[in-house]
């Protein structure tokens, strides 16, 4: 082996963490840098959630970090002190609180750093990448403390960003104490049990953590949500049926409308016998990207402006008993479902008076709230994402939208990123949501645990078996991070 490449990896949750776990298991001489910030490292988001309520939205039996041992995360979590009497085949199909995942990559982290060759180096930086220039084959990352770092290769694991701010009129909303734009902060429900109405923008998972979040909080009063289609989510039902008959069915290279055709018709098949379509879009999860990446760009546009919100009612669903506590809310009046958009939101005395176009009565109403909370999903964009680096990158041409704007424009095998000419760059990767608009399922653990793999194999194929010059093209080690290093919570195992 000649060289020791460094590999930078930008985010550390999931996507992050899991790369450098695949990276660790190869026990190839790898150094490699993890720069993180804005939420525990492995963790991210998702799994660092502040309270048990909030569930994986995936039965355990398919949340093991690692494709290749289906089995890992139902192991380990048969041997946690909560669920070892719970037998097996149950424990399969619960869906556990995202804390608990949360322990459970630590645990994989903890036995990937232990068992690791001791030539692979890996560094956790606690810090925000703000910015990379890249010379021929080289980058250098800038970070928020004017720090820099070296590095041969760069993953973009930079994850879910916080929600597009709320705008009505194209104003943003009055900066006050009563709305909050991160609905993933444990503040937006805190010191709920004295307020009566709370408006919550977005009807999604993530609406119903909050009204989770908020009802331990003791909020006893009543959550409007509003979005423009007004869609309640569905419940996870039929969990250990199969449905084979759609995909027996589709054409080597389908186009949308076959596809869609083809869907309609086994959904009634279903629908007539009392089973709910969503066991037809089951069915296709594991050839959606491979169907999303032969529909035009026409079809991709079509299926965004016209099926989407459907598909993504069939597709994001619901554990059975908070299904069942949230239509409780609805028939108790606890829980109100809006269908419209906000028109004008203005601050007075703590209250927030909202003025919302109702798109089922086509008129101007309005509502008295005392907060309001925006789970209208993470920013897709890159150009107006809340992540500087991506705004930076993107800005000087070295990473560019993907044409539906959903994330970054990427080779779908790789990950490489694809830059404003057009050019797909070896040196820079990105893995995770960044790759929705190319691949469309690029979110849950099933889809992520098998690029974090394939991108660590890939990363070994161009770095170790491919033939590399003399010299390392970035040296690693204490002379490769520059600047004030004293500023930074580094970690090297
Ligand atoms: C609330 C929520 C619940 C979810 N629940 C589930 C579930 O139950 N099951 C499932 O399969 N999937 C779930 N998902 C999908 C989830 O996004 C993925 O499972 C996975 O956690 C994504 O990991 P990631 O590493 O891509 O991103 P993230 O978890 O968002 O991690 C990215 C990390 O990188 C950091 N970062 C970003 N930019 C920089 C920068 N410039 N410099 C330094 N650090 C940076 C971020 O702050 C963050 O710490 C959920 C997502 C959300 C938001």
């Amino acid at each position: 082996m000649k060289n020791t490449p460094t590999i930078a990896i930008i985010g550390g949750g999931f996507c992050g963490m899991m790369t450098a776990v695949h990276l660790m298991k190869m026990r190839l001489p790898f150094h490699i840098v993890i720069i993180n910030s804005g939420y525990p490292f492995g963790q991210g988001v998702a799994y660092s959630a502040h309270t048990e309520k909030y569930l994986l939205n995936v039965r355990a039996v398919n949340m093991s970090a690692f494709d290749e041992e289906p089995q890992h995360f139902l192991d380990w979590l048969h041997t946690q002190h909560n669920y070892r009497h719970i037998a097996r085949n149950i424990l399969a199909n619960v869906y556990v609180p995202r804390k608990v995942y949360g322990s459970y990559l630590n645990a994989v982290w903890q036995y990937a750093t232990t068992h690791k060759r001791a030539e692979t180096v890996v560094q956790i930086i606690n810090g925000k990448a703000t910015d990379i220039q890249q010379q021929q084959q080289e980058y250098t990352i800038t970070l928020d403390n004017s720090a820099s770092l070296a590095a041969s290769f760069v993953i973009l694991a930079t994850g879910n960003t916080a929600p597009r701010e709320l705008h009505t009129a194209g104003k943003d909303l009055p900066l006050c104490m009563e709305y909050f734009g991160n609905p993933w902060c444990a503040d937006c429900v805190a010191n709920a049990h004295q307020l009566r109405n709370i408006l919550i923008a977005g009807n999604g998972l993530t609406m119903i953590d909050t009204l989770q979040g908020l009802r331990e909080n003791h909020f006893t009063g009543t959550v409007y949500t509003i979005s423009p289609n007004g869609f309640s989510l569905l419940p996870h039902k039929y969990n250990l049926l199969v449905y084979d008959k759609l995909v027996e069915a589709l054409p080597a290279t389908p186009t949308l409308k076959e596809v869609f055709s083809l869907v309609h018709q086994h959904a009634k098949a279903l629908e007539k016998v009392g089973i709910g379509a969503h066991l037809v879009i089951d069915s296709l999860r594991p050839h959606t990207q491979q169907l999303w990446q032969a529909f035009s760009l026409e079809e991709k546009r079509k299926f965004l402006k016209r099926l989407s919100h459907k598909w993504t009612i069939f597709r994001h669903r619901l554990p059975l008993h908070i299904f069942e506590e949230v239509q409780q809310l609805r028939i108790t009046q606890k829980m109100i479902t809006l269908t419209g958009r906000l028109t004008n939101v203005q601050a007075s005395n703590e209250k927030l008076q909202v003025t919302f176009f109702n798109n089922t009565s086509k008129t101007e109403e309005h509502l008295i709230v005392d907060r309001i909370i925006n789970c209208t999903g993470p920013e897709a964009n890159i150009c107006r994402s809340a992540n500087e680096l991506l705004r930076n990158l993107s800005a000087k041409g070295i990473i560019k939208p993907d044409p539906l704007q959903l994330g970054i424009a990427a080779d779908p095998q790789t990950g490489a990123v694809i830059n404003l000419h057009g050019e797909t760059n070896p040196g820079i990767f990105t893995i995770g949501g960044n790759l929705k608009g190319v691949l469309w399922e690029s979110t849950a653990i099933p889809d992520l645990r098998v690029q974090a793999r394939r991108l660590a194999q890939h990363l070994a194929h161009i770095t170790h078996l491919v033939e590399q010059t003399e010299e390392p093209a970035v040296p690693f080690g204490k002379n490769s991070i520059h600047g004030s290093q004293a500023a930074m919570a580094v970690t090297i195992l």
